[in-house]
């Protein structure tokens, strides 16, 4: 399907609402039936109508028909946020006694569910370093029901190689899930390279303006059904009306947004690649990045994120550094139009800085839309005081 047509018209039935070309916001909590019957139906299969917005919505649907085709799934479901669209794929496909199988450090809450959360039920989870395919093999035990990636890595960048893993687990009947955030679908399809759930943070990309928060799961319509009827509607975290309108707002310049930001990190990576105070720069797409095949085998792009460090193991530079940008700000989250920057050292109590430990020197960028000019004048400025 044409990406054109699927940000700009699939999904939308302007007809039905006085032929508007924006969608509305359909803010209500509930929907009125005309017969019993009809509210019996759904009551046995709400999935297929609207009863309630804790369940499904028009606003949403538009979304989520665009999401869906945007990653070639059959069916797609919308959360009020990434890491609550990761705690759905999982718990609704483990069972007491399952294991998983997890690429080593992915997003930090996915971790949390992994280490503190899933042990309480009995489900154990082993890390591994998905750079070798062959890795997965070996820790797939009998009771495995899992395997959970993250390709590229958001902070560590590291890829694993999706079709590959994606064999292994079909193989062993195993199901695979792989965080997507990174690349959004227009820069890497995992559903196309034989992953079973695409799952993203919309809250990055897709939103694109640092003002909602939301998280995508795309797959079978069995699937998606499945964590519908179960985690989705007892959590309740269904994203509201008003913030599927503005990811579906998001989406209209995702691909030119997309563009920019890959022009932008074109331009400040060759910048600090060539400056005498940066020792080293880690980006996807770079000719220096170690799984560079791998990247152009199975991304199409990459933009936005990059890992840096500067030529010092004195915290107080990096430290400098991050306090002297003038218009990078210091912010979590990415993807947005603002560019920003987190140093590695702020996970440690500055007393505990180990200037050997590789994640605590980096700092991370997140390069945005501003002019290439304006983001690589501030960098330079703020490097030129350490
Ligand atoms: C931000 C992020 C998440 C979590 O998404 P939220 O919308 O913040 O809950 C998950 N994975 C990755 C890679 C992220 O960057």
């Amino acid at each position: 399907m044409d990406i054109s047509y699927i940000i700009n018209e699939l999904g939308e039935e302007r007809e039905k609402y006085f032929n508007a070309v924006a969608p509305p916001v359909i803010q209500t909590s509930n929907f009125v039936v005309n017969t019993v019957a009809e509210l019996r139906d759904l009551f046995y299969d709400e999935y297929n109508g609207y009863i309630y917005t804790r369940g499904h919505n028009p606003t949403v649907d538009i979304l989520r028909k665009k999401l869906a085709a945007l990653d070639g799934a059959e069916d797609c479901l919308v959360f009020n946020s990434g890491s609550s669209a990761i705690y759905a794929a999982v718990m609704a496909n483990v069972k007491t006694g399952d294991h998983i199988v997890s690429v080593n450090k992915p997003y930090f809450w996915a971790q949390k569910l992994f280490n503190d959360i899933l042990p309480k039920f009995g489900v154990t989870t082993t890390y591994v370093d998905g750079t070798d395919v062959e890795n997965f093999r070996k820790a797939i035990q009998s009771n495995t029901a899992v395997i959970y990636l993250e390709s590229p890595n958001s902070w560590y960048y590291e890829l694993q190689d999706l079709e590959a893993v994606a064999a292994i687990a079909k193989e062993k009947g195993i199901l695979t899930i792989c965080d997507n955030s990174y690349c959004t679908p227009l820069y890497q399809r995992p559903i196309a390279l034989g992953i079973d759930i695409a799952l993203q943070s919309a809250t990055k990309y897709i939103g694109g303006h640092s003002d909602v928060v939301a998280g995508v799961l795309c797959g079978t319509t069995a699937m998606m059904r499945k964590i519908f009827d179960g985690e989705f509607c007892t959590a309740g975290n269904g994203i509201s009306p008003f913030n599927a309108w503005l990811l579906l707002r998001g989406l209209r310049t995702l691909p030119i947004r997309l563009e920019k930001i890959t022009r932008n990190t074109g331009k400040v990576l060759s910048f600090l690649k060539q400056h005498p105070q940066v020792e080293s720069v880690i980006f996807t797409m770079d000719e220096d990045f170690p799984q560079l095949a791998l990247a152009k085998k199975q991304m199409q792009g990459a933009c936005g994120l990059l890992s840096f460090f500067i030529k010092t193991d004195s915290i107080h530079n990096i430290v400098r550094f991050c306090e002297r940008l003038q218009h990078i700000h210091m912010a979590v989250s990415w993807g947005a139009y603002e560019s920003l920057v987190i140093p590695g050292c702020a996970i440690v109590p500055e007393k505990k800085y180990d200037a050997s430990k590789k994640e605590q020197r980096m700092v991370r960028l997140y390069v945005g839309q501003e002019e290439p000019e304006y983001i690589i004048a501030d960098i330079a400025q703020a490097l030129s005081r350490i």
